[in-house]
């Protein structure tokens, strides 16, 4: 669908009525970035998308090319670091058990990907092949196969003894099955969602840096945003992907829809000339609660553990890790990755997930306002998915819903955490 036909959907034409915001990056209008607040200075737009992480900034970079005036604001920037999508990198694995709908996204993400590393001219996905390990034989194991043979994905089982043979870096003690699948890997998370939106710039997107609230309605309809910076932006539809963010913008419907665990990420020092941890001389892998990637572009062998659940507020809590979760991430390598017991810690991550009740994505229409759209719960596995996830929330807020069976599965669920 193009903005004509949208517009006959939503029923006008809306046209600019203030100067150009603000620029994303130096590359695309260096002058415009330092620009001075202003003051009750209105915008309108067709569609507003506040959140520029993975499912926002695709969101908005499809709704552009589409033909759309799109204005997207994130308060901290694009891959921010308190955003979720604002690791150094993400996996994109295929095994998802019974949970079709995420491998089939999966093998669509990695022809979109490739095609916008081509269209960018740059390298944000690395084909590592992803090792999951397991003490035992389990459902998961079985569904992620049927699902896998059903749809034609190359996998391995592996038994102990080839795993001891083929994976000499990692202990494989109590371990009996791995299942390798050569085509997956690891996306660079944060330099992704900057890609994204410098595209959506040069494509005529609007970016703002600015905290965006919901501002005026009109009965069920929402009017316009009220910006940090003093503006107004107005539009006939109104895309909130705050992430972890929802439940601060949206307290009355978002509460305990969503919750926002603390998650630490490692990332150890591999031996001096040693290339056995580094891309790709090992894979992406996962064993018990705890998954990490081999060292790429020499970062760091990345490990992510999963502790207790402590809920954080993404704006403040502090990212530093406690003396406790280095003793814990250590002893984890020790067990796991003998050869890499005494190397240092050389970067590490603090970051929260955003979980919905069941770990499916939200999106949905905000249940008091006809015009917006909530979109989020990543769960943990959503950053692969948003190259895919933006096309299809685009999709569906111009009224061409081209997979209507989704609908159920990502609606916001009636069923809420329990308050802690
Ligand atoms: C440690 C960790 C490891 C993970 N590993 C993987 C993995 O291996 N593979 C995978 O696919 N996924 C993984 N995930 C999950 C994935 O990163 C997230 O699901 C995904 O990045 C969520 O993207 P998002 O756009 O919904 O949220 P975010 O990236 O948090 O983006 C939300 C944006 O909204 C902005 N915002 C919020 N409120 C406002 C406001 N009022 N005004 C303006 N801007 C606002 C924020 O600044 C932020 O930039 C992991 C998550 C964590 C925490």
């Amino acid at each position: 669908m193009n903005r004509r036909a949208f517009l006959r959907i939503a029923g006008g034409i809306t046209t600019l009525t203030a100067a150009g915001p603000p620029s994303l990056t130096p590359s695309i209008s260096a002058s415009a970035r330092q620009a001075p607040r202003r003051q009750s200075v209105s915008h309108t737009a067709d569609i507003v998308v506040v959140g520029a992480g993975a499912f926002g900034g695709w969101t908005a970079l499809y709704l552009r090319e589409m033909g759309l005036s799109v204005t997207m604001v994130d308060q901290y920037g694009p891959g921010n670091s308190r955003a979720t999508s604002g690791g150094e990198s993400r996996q994109i694995r295929a095994g998802y058990g019974d949970r079709e709908i995420y491998t089939r996204w999966v093998l669509e993400a990695f022809d979109r990907w490739a095609s916008r590393e081509a269209e960018w001219g740059k390298k944000l996905l690395f084909r590592t092949g992803q090792l999951s390990l397991a003490r035992e034989w389990t459902k998961t194991l079985s569904d992620t196969k049927t699902v896998f043979d059903k749809l034609r994905i190359e996998y391995e089982i592996v038994k102990h003894a080839d795993l001891v043979r083929r994976f000499p870096q990692m202990t494989m003690d109590g371990i009996e099955f791995g299942m390798f699948v050569p085509g997956t890997g690891v996306l660079k998370a944060r330099e992704g969602c900057v890609a994204v939106a410098q595209a959506f710039e040069r494509k005529g997107g609007r970016f703002l840096t600015a905290k965006a609230e919901p501002g005026q309605r009109t009965g069920r309809t929402l009017q316009d945003v009220a910006l940090s910076t003093g503006e107004r932006v107005s539009a006939r539809t109104f895309v909130f992907a705050c992430g972890p963010w929802l439940p601060k913008v949206f307290a009355a419907v978002m509460a305990h829809k969503l919750i926002t665990p603390r998650r630490v990420v490692f990332f150890y020092g591999t031996p001096a000339g040693d290339e056995r941890f580094t891309y790709p001389n090992f894979p992406a892998w996962a064993v018990d609660d705890a998954y990490g990637f081999p060292s790429i572009e020499g970062r760091g062998f990345k490990v992510v553990p999963t502790f207790e659940q402590v809920m954080v507020d993404p704006d403040t809590q502090e990212h530093t890790l406690t003396a406790d979760e280095i003793r814990r991430g250590r002893e984890f390598v020790a067990r796991w990755f003998p050869a890499l017991r005494d190397q240092p810690l050389v970067d590490s991550k603090v970051c929260q997930r955003e979980d919905s009740i069941d770990e499916h994505f939200i999106v949905d229409r905000h249940p008091e306002f006809e015009n917006v759209w909530l979109v989020g719960g990543g769960s943990g596995h959503g950053y692969k998915h948003g190259i895919v996830l933006g096309d299809y929330v685009a999709h569906r807020i111009v009224g061409d819903d081209k997979q209507p069976e989704l609908a159920a599965t990502f609606r916001l669920k009636d069923q809420a955490f329990t308050r802690r």
